[in-house]
């Protein structure tokens, strides 16, 4: 499905330096804590009187992502996205980057230049700058590693062990849209397999393609959450899907939870795809995953707070540790909640 290159030059011409130089030469840092960012040895930030709060994560590809269908474009800016997503689910506020990548001789500087416009996309939206990272050669694929730094006042900073008994458990936006985003390209990419002249036509489905693709992370509500002066009593960002990662916020809180099916925010065009390709919409928003909403905890008392906000809806309250951690489904069951979201070292058939 990818465009041929019309030009391509090899990294092995241009030279690990100079490649760097290529990449970054326009970029310029706009946030007072960057000291100093790209060209020595190390950078330099400085966080006055607040918490620095870190976070790493690492893709690889044919384990988080197919370039079959996947764009460079979009590839650089989600794997941003998906760091500074859990900046936020700190309750913070993500100022730099580090973007360190290793890739075969398959790729070219035209590939590279590509993922690092999606890199600086981010960047830009999110008011975030790169400071550094590393280049390497691969012998297979394409690896990414990411390094989101961000600031917060201690009093603010929000863990997934503080729910308490009564909280109302609360999510933004609408949720698995991103998992039937897949499941779209995945068929795609079958049929493009076994019959190549079929174009695919995804225009009608671009909510939940660019669900998928170009992911928010949503700095929004948690500008929002401060100006409304709630500080949330526990907070994570749904990456494994709304049963693995409320169940997080459960263990680690040592509390119980209610979640009531008929409450879980979903878009119409997600529940009309679920029901063409014969999928559960429910099990979608559960285990799906890759959503990047937030999912906090807030006390009852911040209730009149939220309770007219479109991006925030209440999907049901935390309960005592003996209750268990209970899905209540449209006609009235009670059902066990299960992770059986993303799991990076699944089980061997
Ligand atoms: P060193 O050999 O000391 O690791 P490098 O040549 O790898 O130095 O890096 C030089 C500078 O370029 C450093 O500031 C480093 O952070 C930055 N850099 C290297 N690779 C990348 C990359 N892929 N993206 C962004 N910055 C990079
Ligand atoms: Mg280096």
């Amino acid at each position: 499905m990818s465009e041929a290159e019309e030009t391509r030059t090899e990294i092995s011409n241009m030279g690990e330096f100079a490649l760097i130089e290529h990449l970054t030469k326009n970029f310029q840092l706009k946030n007072d804590s960057s000291i100093k960012g790209i060209g020595d040895d190390a950078a330099v930030l400085r966080y006055i009187a607040r918490c620095t709060v870190v976070t790493t994560d690492m893709l690889l590809e044919g384990v988080h992502f197919d370039l079959m269908y996947v764009p460079l474009k979009h590839l650089g800016y989600k794997s941003v996205i998906v760091n500074l997503s859990d900046i936020y689910a700190m309750n913070a506020i993500p100022r730099q980057l580090t973007v360190s990548i290793a890739m075969s001789n398959r790729f070219s500087v035209e590939a590279i230049t590509e993922f690092y416009e999606g890199v600086f996309h981010a960047c830009k939206k999110y008011n975030v700058d790169l400071v550094g990272g590393d280049t390497n050669v691969s012998l297979k694929g394409f690896v990414i590693s990411i390094t989101a730094i961000g600031e917060a006042e201690k009093s603010k900073i929000t863990y997934r062990n503080g729910a308490k008994k009564n909280d109302l458990i609360c999510v933004s936006g609408d949720l698995g849209s991103a998992y039937m985003g897949l499941q779209l390209l995945e068929r795609e990419k079958k049929i493009f397999l076994e019959h190549p002249e079929v174009q695919p036509d995804l225009e009608q489905q671009a909510y939940i393609v660019g669900r998928q693709l170009m992911p928010d992370a949503r700095k929004d509500i948690v500008e929002l959450l401060d100006k409304l002066e709630i500080v949330p009593t526990s907070m994570i960002d749904i990456s494994d899907g709304l049963s693995s990662d409320l169940l997080h916020i459960c263990n680690q809180s040592k509390v119980g939870c209610r979640l009531y099916e008929e409450k879980i925010p979903m878009a119409e065009e997600t529940r009309a795809l679920a029901f063409k390709m014969g999928i559960d919409a429910t099990t979608a928003a559960l285990n799906g995953g890759e959503d990047y909403e937030l999912l906090f905890t807030i006390s009852q008392q911040d209730y009149e707070k939220i309770k007219n906000n479109p991006d925030i809806t209440v999907i049901g309250h935390i309960s005592d540790k003996e209750g268990g951690a209970k899905l209540v489904t449209r006609n009235n069951n009670e059902y066990d909640l299960l992770a059986q979201g993303w799991n990076a070292f699944p089980k061997s058939e």
